[in-house]
């Protein structure tokens, strides 16, 4: 029995017509010979409306009663796709994530999946059921509770199937068809990716590239689930959208596959720290605590046992990461002359798997940054990643810079 897991995203089951779209892509698969396991996301906007709810009615919420509430979108799209189906005479059911059951820890609003029984579903598809449909996103902690997996956890929800259920592959439709070298509206000669490995895919979707929850990429990755993201809006063929799979089976990677940015990036520099053992853990202990996502961290060269220390963090996180920093300051763990916060800049990345064997890299990026006159503040790199911060005004020219000098309009 080949399984195959298809997920629709909240504009694809906007409304009823949308479901109906979304059910006939189902159907075609059954007709293939597939059983399916369908995951479906709430309709757009209604997890952003009932998040509005609860916290309208308690600012303060109880987080099991969040996950409660703002679970239900999913209820409703699971549901109605199974009625759909039914409409069109292929047998389906509806699964919420407590009947499965998907089992989860007790983190509400951002619970981890432990595991995924078969036994239900299977005994099921024994009878003849051919689609099994499932709400997205929520699950059931050890007390008994509904969690859910975090915004965006539909995706995880269906790559988490696809690994329990040895599923041939794990199809993600959505509202784009497929993942570009770059944001589109930036670059019109972004080109869609034929295929990109996890890792890539990782760098990507952490940098901002919206398609994929990055939860779902690393348990794509791990369970080495081959993912493919494609358009819920088009005919879709065998070679649709971008496929996301080990790196082994991409023949010839690109050195660069995409370019990535973040507008929303701040600064900050202490300046004139001691420099002495513990000084780094004693600056980025508080931020951590004061949950500030530290992403980027530079320390400078020390002159005279003082250093400069800078990192970047999510723009509206700045007065957190003040707080904490001057806190630690008043409680005597860190001396400084000077905290700047540079709210202004932005951050861009080129990834690829092929800069672990290719040399030079860098110094094409930075050239072509030179070239439009665009000053780099900050530099970090990984080993297929070399990110760079610059002013925010020069963004997208950046962005299409780099995208240019690495040729990515012929990539895919
Ligand atoms: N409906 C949830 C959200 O909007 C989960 C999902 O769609 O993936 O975050
Ligand atoms: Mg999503």
């Amino acid at each position: 029995m080949s399984i195959l897991v298809m997920k629709f995203g909240g504009t694809s089951v906007a409304d009823l017509d949308k479901i109906k779209n979304a059910a006939t892509k189902v159907k075609r698969e059954v007709d293939r010979g597939h059983k399916v396991i369908v995951i479906v996301s709430a309709m757009s906007g209604k997890t952003n409306e009932l998040v509005g709810w609860v916290n309208q009615t308690s600012p303060l919420y109880d987080a099991r009663e969040y996950d409660a509430v703002v679970s239900s979108g999913e209820n409703v799209t699971a549901g109605l796709m199974a009625l759909t189906l039914q409409e069109m005479e292929v047998p389906a059911r509806s699964w919420q994530g407590w009947q499965v059951p998907l089992k989860t820890n007790s983190a509400h609003a951002a619970a981890r999946i432990e595991e995924i029984p078969r036994e239900n579903l299977d005994a099921k598809f024994d009878e003849g059921m051919q689609v099994a449909v499932i709400a997205g996103f929520q699950g059931l902690s050890p007390e008994g509770r509904i969690t859910t997996l975090g915004r965006g956890g539909s995706d995880t929800t269906a790559v988490a199937f696809a690994a329990a259920f040895d599923a041939m592959r794990c199809d993600i439709y959505t509202d784009v068809d497929g993942v570009y070298t770059t944001d589109p509206r930036i670059e019109d000669k972004a080109c869609k990716l034929e295929k990109i490995a996890y890792e890539e895919m990782l760098e990507l979707a952490s940098l901002g590239a919206k398609v994929l929850q990055t939860r779902s990429v690393e348990l794509a990755m791990r369970f080495k689930v081959p993912l493919r993201v494609l358009s819920s809006f088009e005919e879709n063929n065998e070679n649709s959208g971008t496929l996301v799979c080990d790196e082994e089976e991409i023949m010839e990677s690109n050195v660069v596959s995409g370019v990535a940015y973040s507008r929303d990036e701040a600064k900050m520099t202490l300046i004139s720290v001691a420099d002495r053992p513990g000084i780094a853990a004693a600056i980025f202990g508080p931020l951590s605590e004061a949950g500030v996502n530290v992403d980027m961290i530079v320390q400078n060269i020390s002159e005279d046992g003082r250093t400069d220390m800078t990192f970047s963090c999510p723009t509206d996180q700045v007065m957190r990461a003040e707080r904490a920093i001057k806190e630690a300051k008043e409680l005597g763990e860190i001396n400084f002359q000077e905290l700047v916060a540079d709210t202004d800049v932005a951050k861009v990345s080129v990834v690829g798997i092929g800069m672990r064997s290719h040399a030079g890299v860098a110094a094409q990026m930075f050239q072509a940054l030179r070239d439009e006159g665009i000053n780099i503040r900050v530099i970090t790199t990984s080993e297929i990643k070399i990110s760079v911060l610059i002013e925010r005004k020069y963004m997208e020219l950046a962005v299409q810079a780099l995208h240019d000098a690495f040729e990515l309009d012929k990539a895919a």
